[in-house]
């Protein structure tokens, strides 16, 4: 894979709900290595749209391509996730009576069974994941502690680790700062940007310096469109995103 390659194509993705249209031939790309942030208004489309790239939701038309020939369309939710898409939701969902370690190892053998998980040995180089993981995610001090007394924004920290030992291609993120300190959002974009290049991240946020400080392409949704793409600076100098922004 080459950067700036396409990973992700959408193209031309309608969904409706029972008659109401959530997407309108909406298309975009996402590109090897790219880090790309996706705002707009509540019922925007923004959760639809990921439901759609994770298999969630089916469109009723419109081709959902990965790795250039992959169409995602044809797979399920479970076979999604293999192919290197892990998605995040807004809320953490740790296993929270068990240590953060075991939350990690878990995720990696990616076991049905939680406690096949556990009784099955990891390998040095499963080991080493973890501790690699550990270290980025700034738990390597919390490792034997039970996953239901780390703070919140270690349990989102937690969780993004949880996607990351399964080494996806592309991580779908929503919200990750929600929630977070200061301190902590600071680092989540620190993280996001060191992790762009090796991964591709597409992050729905509504927190604009958050967006300011980590994304180099910005796709905003109206109405289940793609209204503008751009820089942030490009996209918030359009007259239609300030128009929907600030409800003229
Ligand atoms: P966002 O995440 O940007 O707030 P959503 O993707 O959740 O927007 O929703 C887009 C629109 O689709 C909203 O108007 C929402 O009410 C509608 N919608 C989403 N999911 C369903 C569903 N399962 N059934 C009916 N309507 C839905």
């Amino acid at each position: 894979r080459h950067q700036r390659d396409p990973l992700l194509q959408l193209e031309k993705i309608n969904v409706s709900f029972d008659g109401f249209q959530a997407l309108t031939d909406l298309s975009l790309t996402i590109g090897v290595g790219e880090l790309r942030c996706v705002i707009g208004p509540n019922g925007a489309g923004k959760t639809t749209l990921m439901d759609v790239i994770t298999g969630k939701t089916r469109p009723d038309s419109g081709r959902v391509l990965y790795d250039q020939d992959t169409d995602l369309n044809r797979l399920t939710p479970v076979q999604i996730a293999h192919a290197g898409i892990g998605r995040k939701f807004q809320k953490p969902t740790v296993f929270e009576a068990l240590t953060v370690f075991d939350n990690l190892e878990i995720a990696l053998k990616n076991d049905k069974s939680v406690w096949a998980c556990l009784r099955a040995r990891l390998d040095g180089e499963q080991q080493d994941r973890i501790d690699e993981v550990l270290k980025l995610l700034r738990l390597g001090g919390e490792r034997g502690r039970k996953a239901g007394l780390l703070s919140h924004g270690q349990k989102q920290f937690l969780e993004i680790g949880m996607l990351l030992v399964q080494e996806p291609h592309l991580l779908l993120l929503d919200e990750p700062a929600a929630g977070m300190t200061d301190a902590e959002t600071d680092y989540t974009a620190e993280l996001f940007r060191s992790l762009a290049g090796k991964h591709s991240l597409m992050v729905v946020e509504h927190d604009m310096g958050f967006v300011e400080t980590i994304a180099d392409r910005v796709t905003v949704l109206h109405q289940g469109q793609v209204l503008a793409e751009g820089s942030l600076r490009e996209v918030q100098a359009d007259d239609r995103v300030i128009d929907v922004y600030l409800g003229r």
